[in-house]
């Protein structure tokens, strides 16, 4: 087996990947960070999100494990006490495979097109003015929404910002995409939904912008690098990402955990 690992730049974390390279290398595994098996990320949930967007170009083959030094995550099964019982598991390769959809987006603006994945969600704000975008599903007119912007996450993102904003919490297994507001404007003259929505599989929307200053776009915690944006196209991504699960850890038990 191939494997890599991402890790948060801590002590802790540098030391569980030593600890994990010296066992998986004596039983044979080989430390590929090209075309891993397995990415391995030790930290926290940002830790996982980066190490998504490192390998999503591989996402079809790839499986994450997700290790956390810290207190316990979403997307983090395994806490460092819990090393051992999970490197015996690997290397018996004694697991299951569940897959959480992936956002699929294309953008386009002053810089061309371009196109991203996000494992937790993407958002269009601007802080400092009115943002006005016109919101379509499935290529007709929705809304005009106008505020400091919109979110639009996944299932297994939707305990991230998304939660923040009054969004549902959607269990990873079910297909669907949910778009969230930021502060939208409402009053005699403006009016948006208000209320998060929810679309399956094989909808998309598309937000173009109709007036802003300048408009950030985020995907996970990366930014994307140009202001002047102004159409985003989102979906879900065919294919999902695939986290190698060794033991039984419940969505809602993760969400009892953190929340409650
Ligand atoms: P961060 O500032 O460390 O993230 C904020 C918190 O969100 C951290 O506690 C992080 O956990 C947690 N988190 C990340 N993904 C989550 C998920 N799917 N479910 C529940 N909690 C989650 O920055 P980061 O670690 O790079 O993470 C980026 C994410 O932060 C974004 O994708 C977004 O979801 C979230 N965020 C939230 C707000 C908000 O709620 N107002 C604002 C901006 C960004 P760890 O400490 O384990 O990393
Ligand atoms: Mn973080």
């Amino acid at each position: 087996m191939r494997f890599a690992t991402v890790i948060r730049h801590d002590d802790v974390s540098a030391q569980t990947k030593q600890q994990i390279m010296q066992v998986l290398i004596q039983h044979g595994w080989l430390y590929d960070e090209k075309t891993p098996d397995f990415v391995i990320s030790i930290g926290g949930d940002g830790t996982m999100l980066e190490a998504f967007q490192q390998y999503q170009a591989i996402l079809a083959t790839v499986k994450f494990i997700a290790i956390h030094t810290g207190s316990l995550g979403f997307y983090t099964d395994w806490k460092i006490e819990e090393l051992d019982e999970l490197l015996t598991a690997m290397v018996a390769e004694e697991y299951t495979t569940v897959g959480f959809p992936v956002l699929a987006i294309e953008l386009d603006g002053e810089c061309g097109p371009c196109s991203y994945l996000a494992l937790n969600e993407l958002t269009i704000s601007d802080p400092a003015k009115t943002l006005k975008i016109e919101v379509q599903i499935d290529g007709e007119h929705f809304e005009t929404f106008r505020g400091t912007g919109l979110c639009v996450s996944t299932p297994s993102g939707s305990t991230g910002y998304n939660k923040s904003l009054g969004g549902a919490l959607i269990h990873p297994r079910v297909e669907a995409f949910q778009m969230t507001e930021i502060a939208s404007i409402n009053n005699k003259v403006y009016r948006t939904i208000g209320s998060p929505m929810i679309f399956y599989k094989k909808q998309y929307i598309d937000l173009h912008v109709e007036y802003s200053n300048s408009v950030t776009v985020t995907y996970d915690h990366l930014v994307h690098d140009c202001l002047a944006v102004t159409t985003i196209r989102c979906h879900l991504h065919e294919y999902k990402a695939q986290f190698a699960r060794f033991k039984k850890r419940p969505f809602w038990e993760r969400v009892n955990n953190s929340f409650i």
